[in-house]
């Protein structure tokens, strides 16, 4: 392996400063489970890696507000304090169910929230889950900051619309009331692989009536999407066989779905039909 500077700034000042080259091999690093297999893989040969680990507390811990309940979440949380965290378990618990097949604890123990999002793999398990849950991201750099939600951070197939020096700080992430929310990773192989799709789940519903809902998709193209038309056809409408059926159908027109080693694009099709009509049934009678 090249040798390459690891550097660890403890204000962000001085981390602007170790980013703010026009060079992309200069990188952010944050639990570096991506960075170091595509470094092993010689598909990334860094000149210097900025460590986030000592920026402090815009970055770390999950805090919950006392006035309207959600949550702030720091960019360098590592999957595992999410998993064992009561409050999100309490309050988010779709994440602490997302957390059961993703990676292995060696993985969680280090990845972090802001590294997951930054690295624009559309296979992976939690920006569904994010967009569905309307989350937001702060992101910073030398020149300010900006909060978007978090599906504008994705821009294409391992692309995202961060530039060089900016760095995601934190999520909010909302708690509506009365909303319910789940992660499907549909595998082809074995439970904890990289799944064929995935499908975050969030909805509110009234007796068999859903009021609002959101539903996206991921792995199966080439970013996590909202499905737009599939929740145009359920929202405010009470559900059914038939219209679980035309939602599905919605789901599957409107997006471009590939053909890949974990399946057809009509396979994984007909994965996403059956597996919204189930998954939006099972939240509205939970
Ligand atoms: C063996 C293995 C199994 C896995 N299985 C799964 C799985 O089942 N499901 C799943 O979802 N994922 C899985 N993953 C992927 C894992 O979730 C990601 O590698 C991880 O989330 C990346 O986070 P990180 O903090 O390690 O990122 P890093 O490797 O530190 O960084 C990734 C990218 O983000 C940039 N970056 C890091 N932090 C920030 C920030 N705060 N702001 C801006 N840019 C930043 C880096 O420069 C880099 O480009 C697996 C990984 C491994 C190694």
């Amino acid at each position: 392996m090249t040798s390459f500077d690891l550097v660890e700034p403890e204000t962000l000042e001085d981390a602007f400063k170790w980013l703010g080259v026009d060079d992309s091999s200069v990188r952010p690093f944050g639990g570096g489970t991506a960075l170091m297999l595509m470094m092993k893989a010689q598909l990334f040969t860094p000149v210097r890696l900025v460590s986030l680990r000592k920026l402090g507390r815009q970055f770390e811990g999950i805090e919950r507000s006392s006035n309207d309940g959600s949550f702030r979440i720091g960019a360098m949380t590592t999957f595992s304090q999410l998993e064992h965290s009561p409050e999100i378990r309490a309050h988010l618990p779709v994440i602490t169910q997302t957390m059961k097949t993703l990676a292995n604890v060696r993985v969680r123990n280090v990845a972090t929230v802001g590294g997951n999002l930054a690295h624009g793999d559309p296979h992976l398990d939690l920006p569904p889950v994010w967009m569905a849950l309307d989350a937001s991201a702060t992101i910073v750099n030398s020149s300010g900051t900006r909060t978007i939600p978090v599906g504008d951070i994705f821009s294409g197939y391992y692309e995202t619309t961060l530039e060089q020096g900016d760095l995601i700080a934190e999520l909010r992430v909302p708690v509506r009331p009365g909303w319910r929310s789940r992660y499907i990773k549909v595998t082809t192989r074995a439970e904890h692989d990289w799944p064929a799709l995935g499908i975050g789940l969030s909805l509110h519903a009234e007796g068999r009536v859903i009021k609002d809902l959101r539903i996206v998709l991921s792995a199966a193209i080439d970013k996590p999407t909202r499905l737009i038309g599939a929740e145009n056809v359920l929202r405010g409408k009470e559900i059914d066989d038939a219209l679980l059926k035309r939602a599905g159908e919605a789901a599957a027109d409107e997006t471009h779905i590939e053909t890949d080693n974990r399946g057809s694009a009509p396979y994984k099709k007909h994965l996403l039909r059956v597996h919204i009509a189930r998954a939006v049934s099972a939240l509205v009678t939970e």
